[in-house]
């Protein structure tokens, strides 16, 4: 089967191999008849591994991972609220790469790549050429993580953080782990899902001998995500002590209904990972047709109180700008 070949090759050569024609795209999945209804951007083009296109189902125009990555016209619309940098992050921003707007942590965004574009990212107009971290710009990292000794834990972000070759990411754990206050170090990363491979036994030996407890909070949006491979590889992560959650996005048409938020923490748990936040969509421009109001977040979050355990339950937030956390929506306030 060509799925099967594909999925076992190596992850660098499935990032190099991502799609990144519509045409392709629609063609692998017999979908030639959406071309119609496509947009094609300049910025932040169509890109999607093909372990991720493995899992759409063919011939399916509603198919929930399609959706997520798909430029449709509807971007191209301007809606009132809807603006390029809705966390306005570019004002917590005190040396290059570094994000600090909560207290005990930071982010380090230590790539502007992703594996995969997905077309309600609230980075997507984040000028990241700007704001990497530079060989000097490491300095001052470790200079002002130093200064600021309530920090106890760093976040790598990104882009994708996996999406650097290992001796990047080691030597970034090696400068970390050399910082005394620090305990923990996470990893926000949708590779895993998109090309579950990355998840490599040197990747997981390195991770496994860190003096720091080890974070990875995986994104994904829909049970579909997760099929036999993707959770074969996180129960190996899960076995190499590092402790998995999950954060997704509430989308519109894709994910924003009982059973599909039921199926996804279900789907999660059985793979070893808990549903650690479900976000509102932060009002990015280009993805307002993503939106599920927070009338409707609320609804839905009642109904899973009803059915999940409490562990399956996420934390329903939403990320303003200038909170020092997520901010739980209020679902009082709807009843
Ligand atoms: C989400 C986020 C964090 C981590 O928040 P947690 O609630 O600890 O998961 C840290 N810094 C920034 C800038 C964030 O956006
Ligand atoms: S993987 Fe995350 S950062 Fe990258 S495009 Fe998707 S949502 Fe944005």
């Amino acid at each position: 089967m060509i799925n099967h070949l594909i999925t076992q090759k190596n992850w660098q050569t499935q990032l190099s191999e991502a799609i990144i024609s519509v045409d392709e795209l629609l063609s692998i999945l017999k979908l030639e008849s959406l071309r119609a209804q496509v947009y094609l951007p300049t910025h932040f083009e169509l890109r999607v591994p093909r372990a991720f296109v493995s899992k759409m189902t063919i011939g399916d125009s509603d198919d929930p991972l399609l959706k997520q990555v798909l430029p449709d016209q509807q971007e191209q619309i301007a809606v009132t609220g809807y603006v390029s940098d809705p966390l306005a992050e570019n004002e917590h921003n005190p040396t290059k790469g570094l994000l600090h707007k909560y207290q005990s942590r930071v982010l380090l965004t230590i790539t502007g790549a992703c594996a995969i574009h997905c077309r309600y990212c609230f980075r997507q107009h984040f000028d990241y050429s700007a704001n990497m971290p530079t060989a000097s710009a490491q300095a001052d990292i470790v200079n002002y993580i130093t200064a600021n000794p309530e920090i106890n834990e760093v976040i790598l972000s990104g882009g994708d953080p996996l999406n650097v070759t290992n001796r990047r990411l080691f030597a970034w754990f090696d400068i970390l782990e050399a910082i005394p206050q620090l305990t923990t170090i996470r990893l926000h990363t949708r590779l895993p899902v998109v090309i579950p491979a990355r998840l490599e036994d040197s990747l997981l030996d390195r991770l496994a001998q860190s003096r720091c407890h080890v974070v990875m909070v995986i994104h994904c949006n829909h049970a579909n995500e997760i099929d036999t491979l993707t959770a074969e590889y996180l129960q190996r992560a899960r076995v190499a002590g590092i402790t998995l959650l999950n954060q997704a996005v509430l989308l519109k048409g894709i994910n924003d209904s009982v059973a599909a938020q039921v199926a996804l923490s279900q789907r999660l748990f059985a793979a070893g990972v808990l549903p650690y936040y479900l976000h509102v969509l932060d009002k990015v421009s280009g993805a307002a047709h993503f939106d599920s109001d927070e009338q409707r977040a609320t609804e839905l979050y009642w109904q899973l109180l009803a059915e999940l355990p409490g562990y399956l339950i996420p934390k329903l937030v939403r990320e303003l700008p200038n909170r020092p956390f997520k901010v739980p929506i209020d679902i009082y306030k709807a009843i």
